[in-house]
């Protein structure tokens, strides 16, 4: 992420969300996105899964320039190489928690895409809810069925908006150790922006930003010291 800028045109007037931010995250670590509501963090962490464009400044992921791509391509790019956990799980209301885990599976041509999606579902512990509409669910269930299909597509990174905001303190481990074990077993880099100090002490690395400026770095665990990773 170079000199990231983002920008909203008011009535009259150009609201800065987001203004020259700058870092690298490597491959395979987790980071964490802190800092006050409303600092910018969602919109970040939308650039940087090329869910949105920027105003101005770069953002690669794997060697690609998302801010080069128009939207179908980011697309792409997302369905190749990103999972993405909402704050709001954004599932589809009109489809059942197996289909909308097997959505990005059949966007990528899989086969069997049926038994995979049961598995993943069975991994997040709902398999006995896979026939069930997300109106059907709990906001926990929801937010694990929006983990199952964010895990669908074997992402190389994962990113995650307040992934335990909304959950009780057990469903909430349940799914902080679901995208531990996801960087453990696959080297999935995670970046995950939350209000969770605890949570966010889990991971390597905290970002802080605050009026749509990054305003520290801080690296939690000295056994990967950054000059090791660059
Ligand atoms: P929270 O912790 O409350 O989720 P945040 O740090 O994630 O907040 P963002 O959602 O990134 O903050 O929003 C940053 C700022 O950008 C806010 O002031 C918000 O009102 C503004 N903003 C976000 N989207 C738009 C938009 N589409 N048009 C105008 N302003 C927007």
């Amino acid at each position: 992420v170079q000199n990231l800028t983002k920008t909203y045109q008011g009535s009259g007037n150009t609201l800065t969300v987001l203004d020259n931010v700058s870092f690298a995250i490597e491959a395979g670590a987790t980071v964490a996105i802190v800092g006050p509501s409303g600092s910018g963090k969602t919109t970040l962490l939308g650039l940087c899964a090329g869910l949105d464009r920027s105003s101005a400044g770069v953002v690669e992921l794997n060697g690609i320039r998302l801010d080069d791509l128009d939207e179908d391509a980011r697309a792409q790019v997302r369905n190749q190489h990103v999972g993405f956990i909402f704050q709001n799980f954004q599932l589809l209301p009109t489809l059942t928690a197996l289909e909308n885990v097997m959505v990005p599976l059949e966007l990528r041509g899989e086969r069997n895409i049926k038994p995979q999606a049961l598995d993943l579902l069975d991994k997040v512990g709902l398999a006995g809810r896979a026939h069930h509409y997300p109106a059907q669910l709990s906001g926990g269930e929801q937010q694990r069925v929006s983990l199952a299909r964010a895990f669908s597509n074997k992402p190389k990174i994962l990113f995650a908006d307040e992934p335990t905001g909304n959950l009780d303190a057990e469903t909430s481990e349940k799914v902080v150790k679901l995208i531990f074990d996801l960087n453990q077993d696959a080297g999935t880099t995670l970046v995950l922006v939350t209000h969770d100090n605890e949570l966010a002490s889990k991971t390597q690395r905290i970002l802080r930003v605050k009026g749509g400026k990054l305003v520290s770095d801080e690296w939690l665990n000295q056994s990967l010291e950054q000059n090791e990773l660059f």
